[in-house]
């Protein structure tokens, strides 16, 4: 099986075991975005989607991805307004819905990797907003930068 078949068949797991519908639909924006390393707005992935279904329209993208981020399946990278499937790993399934995602953005290109923080990592920055009463949410954390392409050609 491809990793794509993979993350679909435990996508798909995910949603039985939360009582939630996998319909064709969400399955296809999912495997838009798992077929792309690149993270996509939701115009090109209804672009995308348009080649398999020529009358599909803006809101049954969002529908889509409204139910996909909220089961932590696609994450919105909210500097570039756009979309990435989760890279957490197909094992934490039951966790993917709660973790906080993070990532390395490409201020040039717009490539976005998610790279999970080292948990002693997370655990100190959690330690020093506490200190100042203050708690941190799941909100995706962009680091922004340049990759390593763009570093070179620079
Ligand atoms: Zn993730
Ligand atoms: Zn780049």
């Amino acid at each position: 099986m491809s990793t794509i078949k993979q993350a679909l068949a435990a996508a798909e797991h995910t949603c039985r075991e939360r009582g939630v519908r996998f319909t064709p639909v969400r399955r296809r924006v999912l495997a838009i975005l798992l077929e792309r390393p690149q993270p996509l707005t939701a115009y090109q992935i209804l672009d995308h989607l348009r080649t398999a279904q020529p009358r599909a329209q803006p809101p049954t993208v969002y529908r889509a991805l409204d139910f996909l981020l909220h089961q932590g399946l696609v994450h919105r990278i909210e500097s570039t307004n756009s979309y990435l499937a989760c890279n957490h790993g197909h094992d934490h399934t039951g966790e993917r819905a709660a973790h906080w995602p993070q990532f390395l953005l490409c201020d040039e290109c717009g490539d976005a990797r998610e790279v999970p923080l080292a948990a002693e990592l997370q655990h100190l920055l959690a330690q020093l907003a506490q200190g100042h009463g203050f708690h941190i949410g799941k909100r995706p954390l962009e680091l922004h930068g340049l990759c390593r392409q763009c570093r070179s050609a620079a």
